[in-house]
């Protein structure tokens, strides 16, 4: 089950989306990262999912990559008397405070203290998605007075954004910490982060994980896109948190920072999503808008690693119908010729080390002279991430011994992970390379691809031998003869 696109596509799971039927089928109309959201569901229910794409794994014999997203320090607003909520007027006065009692049409508790102590006199405060709006007028070390400036209906445990401010939040929340671990345990490959605003909330998330799960930076407030290089440097991968970002920014602002993060995240050879409402009209009808599939169209044009659904496919009616939009929409986009300009034209500098130029020479050799596919032994999955940076025109495949490395490299554009037995020559990286090409229907008999490896095998980033290789049953033959 090849896929035919370069660009991959992440599918939320939900309740519409919990059994094993339903996964399968998402697998099989295209879906290759399935996204655990730590933010709905309980341990059960990741747990019960886990299992399932771990079975369709097995069934299929092909990784599949686990993202968990961490649900971060999401301010809340506290219940009201009223449970239908208070609607505010605009003009009309708003407290927000530290009295945990239910609220009313003139106040309601914030749990945050934090908060408090960074707010100052004409702060915007932004409720329930951006949809209400208020500007603090006098505030103490444990109330905010505000001025609502666009009105609507604030209810129990709606969401608060601070857009204009680096907020003193811990990165990781209690529950955060727990579902990290739980989550590590339980054996995913990526943990997506919240909120992040500091290269530190990285750095803290990545202790704690200890090595167990790669670590993906949600970019989605003000703060994180302005420490973006400090960030991406600490970071494994990327998401372009479309949502929360529309609410901390004005919505028009969005489109020019998705392509400074796409282009820096493929600059430094990381991994890239781009996320949220990509096709969020499929959530109750079985056809997409023409706006929603051109945005879908704008991020793999521009060369995100992966486009990804959130509620289309985990509590929409028609998920298996998202993911095979996703899909016809990367085959139409990559076969359109303009699509290789684009992703050449922003291809980076040339830089100076052995690597670059391996995996340069790798692609300027696939793409002058007829190869049928790169492929890359890999441990750690750098010489994989380096050949994707080139976003070369043939397939990649990534070649590795280590199962986490090729559910991981499941999010990097182009790749196709399989499995092999490790190696500790070169000449056997190669007739792995060349029975994998032969075997998933890369290359046939005779034909030839590049294999690009660091040797010694067991030491990072050392990317530094390429070789041209006929795919020669023969050679097969003979080695398993030795
Ligand atoms: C977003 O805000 O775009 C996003 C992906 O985050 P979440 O869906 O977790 O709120």
């Amino acid at each position: 089950m090849r896929r035919l696109r370069n660009v991959k596509i992440v599918a939320t799971l939900g309740p519409a989306s919990s059994d094993y039927t339903t996964i399968r089928a998402l697998f099989e109309a295209g879906a290759d990262v399935f996204r655990l959201n730590m933010s709905h569901g309980t341990h059960d229910d990741i747990r019960a999912r886990h299992v399932i794409i771990r079975q369709i794994e097995v069934d299929t014999g092909r990784p599949i990559c686990i993202l968990a997203d961490l649900q971060g320090p999401k301010l809340r607003v506290g219940t009201f008397t009223n449970p239908k909520g208070e609607d505010l007027a605009v003009g009309a006065k708003f407290r927000m405070d530290l009295d945990p009692s239910p609220g009313d049409v003139a106040r309601v508790n914030l749990p945050h203290p934090e908060i408090f102590a960074a707010l100052e006199p004409g702060t915007p405060l932004l409720v329930n998605d951006g949809k209400i709006r208020m500007i603090v007028d006098s505030c103490g070390v444990d109330f905010a007075s505000c001025t609502v400036t666009v009105g609507g209906v604030i209810s129990n445990r709606k969401g608060v954004n601070v857009p204009d401010v680096v907020l003193p939040l811990p990165a990781l929340s209690p529950k955060d910490r727990t579902d990290l671990e739980f989550a590590c345990e339980l054996g995913v490959d990526w943990l997506a982060l919240s909120f992040v605003q500091r290269p530190e909330d990285v750095l803290e998330a990545r202790e704690l994980a200890r090595g167990r799960a790669a670590i993906l930076s949600k970019i989605e407030k003000p703060a994180a896109v302005k420490a973006y290089d400090a960030i991406l440097a600490v970071s494994d991968g990327i998401m372009v948190a479309r949502g929360d970002l529309g609410v901390e920014l004005p919505v028009h602002a969005v489109p020019p920072i998705q392509k400074r993060l796409v282009r820096g995240a493929r600059a430094a050879a990381k991994p890239v999503i781009v996320a949220t409402q990509m096709l969020e009209s499929m959530i109750e009808s079985p056809v997409p808008t023409r706006a929603e599939v051109s945005d879908v169209a704008t991020a793999i044009y521009e060369g995100a690693d992966a486009v990804m659904l959130s509620a289309e496919s985990a509590a929409g009616a028609y998920p298996i119908e998202a993911v095979q939009t996703m899909n016809n929409v990367a085959i139409s986009v990559e076969s359109d010729p303009t699509y290789r300009q684009v992703i050449e034209a922003s291809r980076t500098a040339k830089r100076t080390s052995v690597a670059d130029a391996i995996v340069a020479a790798a692609r300027e050799i696939a793409e002058t002279t007829n190869i049928k596919a790169i492929c890359c032994f890999s441990q750690s999955g750098t010489t994989v991430s380096l050949v994707a940076r080139e976003r070369p025109r043939v397939p990649i495949l990534a070649l590795t011994p280590l199962i986490t490395t090729a559910r991981r490299m499941v999010l990097t554009w182009g790749t196709t992970c399989v499995m092999v037995e490790p190696q500790d020559r070169f000449k056997g990286a190669v007739i792995a390379a060349v029975r994998a090409a032969l075997s998933h229907g890369f290359a046939t008999e005779k034909e030839h691809i590049v294999v690009t490896a660091g040797v010694p095998f067991n030491v990072q980033g050392t990317t530094n031998i390429l070789r041209v290789a006929p795919c020669d049953e023969r050679l097969i033959h003979k080695a398993d003869a030795e």
